[in-house]
């Protein structure tokens, strides 16, 4: 069936200053990790992309690898460019990254400029574009120079491949480092995408979070929802078919009995403020400004119609944020593991 945007898709959405740039972010933007592979009917992507677009998210985020297989997504979503997002592109904003395995041999993976331009062309071609509006480095390379690394990003954005560049995963001392690199190269560093949530509270440890603010960069934080367990689908088990079902990315081991209890007293929390967990869980990320926009994930077209309306409610009161912290901070996840993908491939000893 063709589709049409519905003509009030920006009436809701907050669009949200990416740093101290020209651009503007929808406060939640949507990802393609997970349920945009070969394993999902299409029909499905299609709706979650289409149900996305009318409730005014413009920003889709991708990488090479995501799947499975690795691209499979990148390919998914150029169809849904080509049928239902065709006449659009000026209103969307469209990522990808380089820096996981892709392709065997020493060119396949983190931060070679070998690497990434390669990679760049092959995301373009496997979505059918000419440019991405955003083209990130996926994770910190320990082995190849900072400069090649941002070298390669100011190549990309300078041959047209790219409109803007970003990080992801990356601490706050390399953070400085790589935007002071791009910054002299002329190619300003525009976002961050770091993992966050009430339970994931790596970037206020790191500092990263307030070197983003000093440098007036701005960020899109990964998995704010935890993957699914800030949301009510694990209170009374694990549904069929459910991330935690499906052995890839979320340990099922999380949702341990400590860890329920903790997620069912932050549900109460929710519950008092009127609003599902998931939006709380979005609202916390976006609460007092200082994040641009939370990436979200969804499996299915009401999930998201869930998450967008966290923006209704975006205010907490102090004793709220205490209550949150007292069940957030006893959660027990490993952060790490928390997202896989962060964590990446082994390196192989040489
Ligand atoms: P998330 O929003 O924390 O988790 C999404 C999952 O939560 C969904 O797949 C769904 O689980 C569940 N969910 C979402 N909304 C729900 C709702 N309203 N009610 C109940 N359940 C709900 O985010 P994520 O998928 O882990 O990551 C989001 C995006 O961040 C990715 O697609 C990717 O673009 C990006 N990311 C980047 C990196 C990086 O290294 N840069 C790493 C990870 C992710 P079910 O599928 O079980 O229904």
């Amino acid at each position: 069936m063709t589709y049409t945007p519905a003509e009030t898709r920006y009436e809701r959405m907050t669009y949200n200053r990416c740093g101290k740039s020209g651009l503007k972010l929808p406060a939640i933007s949507l990802g393609l990790w997970h349920n945009f592979g070969n394993d999902t009917p299409h029909q499905t992507k299609q709706a979650i992309c289409r149900r996305a677009f009318d409730l005014g998210i413009t920003h889709f985020d991708l990488a090479n690898n995501y799947g499975p297989p690795a691209g499979s997504a990148e390919e998914a979503f150029g169809e849904i460019l080509k049928t239902d997002f065709r006449g659009y592109r000026d209103e969307l904003i469209i990522s990808s990254k380089a820096g996981y395995n892709m392709w065997p041999g020493p060119y396949g993976e983190w931060g070679s400029r070998k690497y990434l331009i390669a990679s760049c062309d092959q995301s373009l071609k496997r979505m059918g574009l000419d440019y991405v509006d955003i083209f990130y480095s996926h994770r910190f390379d320990p082995e190849t120079p900072l400069e090649e690394t941002c070298g390669a990003l100011d190549h990309i954005v300078r041959s047209g491949r790219a409109q803007y560049v970003g990080i992801s995963s990356y601490n706050s001392k390399r953070t400085r480092e790589a935007y002071e690199i791009l910054k002299g190269l002329g190619t300003p560093l525009l976002i961050h995408q770091p993992s966050y949530s009430m339970i994931n509270r790596w970037i206020e440890e790191d500092g990263l979070i307030d070197t983003l603010e000093d440098l007036g960069i701005g960020s899109i934080v990964f998995s704010p929802l935890a993957q699914g367990m800030l949301t009510s689908k694990y209170l009374n088990g694990i549904p069929e078919g459910a991330r935690a079902a499906q052995d890839k990315s979320l340990d099922p081991g999380f949702l341990n009995e400590r860890n329920l209890e903790n997620i069912r007293g932050l549900n109460r929390i929710a519950e008092k403020r009127g609003q599902t967990l998931a939006q709380m869980a979005l609202a916390w990320v976006l609460r007092g400004k200082r994040i641009t926009t939370a990436l979200i994930g969804a499996s299915k077209p009401s999930q998201v119609e869930d998450c967008v309306k966290a923006i209704e409610t975006p205010d907490f009161t102090a004793e709220e944020l205490a209550e949150i912290d007292v069940f957030a901070k006893d959660a027990d996840i490993n952060i790490w593991a928390a997202s896989a993908e962060r964590k990446g491939p082994p390196r192989k000893k040489k």
